[in-house]
């Protein structure tokens, strides 16, 4: 009787355990369920946990608000990365679409091909959007910063990480400036003032 009350005990305990260990991960849409191709290869990050977050925007595909839209602009990235940009597999570690949903492109610890320089040291998340002049929905936003939360939880990302956007990194209009301003206001996000390598 002991022994099984004891038993009752530990199971309740780590049930507890594992629902605080992964509070603030958000549920993500796997690779199955939006009907993802394989990927060509794929290579792991080689040291953990990374010390960049970089942030995109799809630009196109467009906004997606439906489960069946964005899961459709998933599988119309990964057959442009794939196929005309002849990368191993969909660039970015993970997308947000409009609904507030995190869907998996490579994935935690996988090297992604979203920043020249910082793909082996960084997690590239993107949002299906063109957020140059609109910002992302509050859903999406708050679902961005859990995700990053879940990283560092996990010991994917740096407790100490930096978070950038991608035109501070490379030439481009990416994440567009109304998504970049509002990362500025984010905690860790950083200015790369000539420590950019
Ligand atoms: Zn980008």
């Amino acid at each position: 009787m002991k022994l099984l009350q004891l038993t009752a005990q530990i199971t309740l305990c780590l049930l507890f355990t594992s629902n605080r260990a992964t509070a603030t991960c958000p549920q993500v849409v796997s690779r199955a369920d939006w009907d993802a191709r394989a990927p060509v290869s794929s290579q792991t990050i080689p040291s953990l946990p990374v010390p960049y977050v970089v942030i995109h925007h799809t630009y196109l595909p467009g906004f997606c608000n439906t489960s069946q839209a964005c899961e459709a602009a998933m599988r119309s990235m990964q057959n442009y990365h794939q196929n005309t940009q002849k990368w191993t597999d969909i660039g970015y570690n993970f997308c947000i679409g409009g609904t507030g949903q995190v869907y998996e492109g490579r994935g935690w610890d996988i090297v992604g091909t979203h920043a020249p320089n910082y793909n082996n040291r960084s997690i590239g998340i993107c949002f299906i959007g063109d957020f140059r002049a609109e910002l992302p929905t509050l859903e999406m936003l708050a679902t961005a910063k859990s995700l990053i939360e879940c990283g560092v939880e996990r010991n994917s990302t740096s407790p100490d990480y930096k978070l950038l956007g991608h035109s501070q990194v490379r030439s481009t209009e990416c994440p567009g400036t109304a998504l970049l301003n509002e990362i500025k206001t984010w905690p860790h996000w950083d200015s790369l003032n000539k420590t950019n390598t």
